[in-house]
């Protein structure tokens, strides 16, 4: 994990947030080779998701929301994770991240205390997120320690700490006028429910997808871009008629499994969580966690895909009581819609069950280079790092490279091959002109850059082989192979490569 890390910011793939003024936890920015990577993922994701599927819309809602959308979705009131402070220097963690970081014989006291194994750690969590007082005695009598200072600590009692960003709207900070930044990208699909129905003539079933920004105020963001305070989330609702949601879950779940192989992350590296009841957050009947094995972090949630039934749309809607909602949900005076369609069979308006694939673009991103990064031992002892990136991933797909940077000829050449590769719609092609082919070759491996063009003296017809002229060399990344090319079929050779 530490190479990958200093290898993002060595090469211009992720930054600390405002870094020349000392950071900001949490906080990471995305530099030129890690958006393209970052939009490449997000494109891939759409494009199976919802242009190579007919029961798909897409939807891009605002990041500020009104507070009676975060009201009522339930986050006011449970979107809250357990925190503990030290009394003795201040310092504030989340509860189970901090007897997660204990050594093993201080979580199984814990665990014991708690009445629980510390084989099954989310029970052991469980356990302590339901008994406040007791929690603080067990981590008191197991000698929990201070993972800043190193000390055994003196801890309070847990109390839930609300994640939601809350800002002022408008010129006048009173007490009506503030909103949220959501917490998720979800509840802007679920408002806009009846705008989409009503502008698409959709029926049951059918989906709607997003791709934005979410907000969430972690009590300790860490393990680099796995756990921020501001993150990117990709997620489906798919609406479908009651009775035939738990079918519909179990396609997802294979689709979305499906797509991360397509990416670069196995089915092997991934584990299913079915998440125990009484771990489901308020408003799911079952949900899976996709647990992928992370370098260092071992198995931790890549993405959600959660049966939320009809909880939220059933909590936004009008009129509650007339519509036979199966999910138990807060009374609702404020919303202005009926948030019905009609049933497929009997026509009926009904408030759809809804299966919710959510994955985090941050996650995604870590994954995906996690599995991408390469150290190989060449034939000649040298090491080499390399990304081995699905071609489609790749931030840069094409480096045409004049072998002599200052020779005219070669460059003007190199440029030219450059802007006619561009015009393909394959992604990034770069002109490398830093003039030493070695470097150029290495620095190509390590962010992931699928195929080298390079522009010789005998591409120019001045080489020792005459029958070279007009000719390229493309080495390939995974396996060095380099290959003469005619300039004529390159655009074909790459399009079939890299489509
Ligand atoms: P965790 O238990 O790890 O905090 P969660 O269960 O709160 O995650 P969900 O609410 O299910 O996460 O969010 C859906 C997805 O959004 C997650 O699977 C993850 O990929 C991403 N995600 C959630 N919180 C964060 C975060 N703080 N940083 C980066 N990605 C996140």
């Amino acid at each position: 994990m530490e190479e990958l890390v200093s290898l993002c910011k060595r090469r211009g793939f992720i930054f600390q947030g405002s870094e020349i003024y000392g950071g900001l936890q949490g906080f990471y920015d995305y530099g030129p080779l890690g958006v393209e990577l970052k939009n490449n993922i997000k494109a891939a994701w759409w494009r199976t998701n919802v242009y190579e599927r007919d029961d798909m819309e897409g939807l891009d809602a605002s990041i500020i929301m009104h507070r009676q959308v975060l009201r009522h979705s339930g986050h006011e009131a449970t979107f809250s994770d357990p925190m503990v402070d030290n009394k003795k220097n201040n310092k504030r963690y989340r509860l189970d991240h901090l007897v997660k970081d204990q050594k093993a014989d201080v979580i199984a006291k814990v665990a014991e205390a708690m009445g629980q194994s510390a084989e099954n750690f989310p029970a052991v969590v469980a356990a302590l997120n339901a008994n406040p007082a007791q929690a603080s005695e067990a981590l008191r009598a197991a000698g929990v320690r201070d993972p800043f200072s190193g000390e055994v600590g003196e801890w309070t009692e847990p109390k839930p700490f609300n994640m939601m960003f809350k800002t002022t709207i408008g010129p006048v900070a009173d007490d009506e006028s503030y909103g949220y930044l959501r917490p998720e990208t979800a509840q802007g699909i679920f408002t806009n429910f009846k705008n989409v129905v009503d502008s698409t003539s959709r029926r049951l079933p059918f989906g709607i997808a997003q791709i934005g920004k979410a907000f969430r105020n972690e009590i300790t963001p860490r393990n680099f871009i796995f756990r921020v305070r501001e993150l990117e989330q990709m997620e489906i609702e798919f609406f479908c008629a009651p009775g035939t949601d738990e079918e519909w879950h179990e396609h997802w779940l294979e689709k979305r499994l499906s797509w991360w192989e397509a990416q670069g992350v196995p089915r092997s590296k991934i584990e299913i969580l079915d998440v125990p009841k009484e771990d489901l957050a308020h408003y799911s009947k079952r949900t899976y966690d996709l647990m992928y094995d992370y370098p260092t972090l071992g198995h931790e949630e890549i993405e959600g895909i959660a049966n939320r039934s009809d909880y939220d749309l059933g909590s936004h809607t009008k009129n509650q009581s007339e519509l036979g909602l199966v999910a138990r949900v807060e009374e609702n005076l404020d919303s202005i819609a009926k948030l019905t369609i009609p049933h497929p069979e009997t026509n009926k308006p009904v408030v759809p069950f809804v299966i919710e694939p959510s994955a985090g673009v941050d996650r995604a991103m870590l994954a995906v280079l996690s599995e991408a990064f390469t150290k190989e031992t060449l034939e000649n002892g040298n090491e080499r790092i390399v990304l081995k990136l699905k071609p489609h991933l790749a931030p840069i797909k094409v480096a045409v490279i004049p072998l002599a940077r200052n020779k005219a000829e070669l460059v003007d050449l190199a440029r030219s091959i450059k802007n006619d590769l561009q015009k393909l719609g394959l992604g990034r092609i770069l002109l490398e002109d830093s003039g030493n082919i070695g470097k150029a070759y290495r620095r190509h491996d390590e962010v992931g850059t699928p195929y080298c063009v390079t522009v010789d003296f005998d591409t120019v017809g001045k080489g020792e082989d005459a029958s070279l002229t007009d000719t390229v060399t493309i080495r390939d990344r995974d396996t060095l192979a380099q290959e003469r090319v005619k300039i004529s079929d390159l655009s074909a050779y790459l399009q079939a490569k890299l489509r």
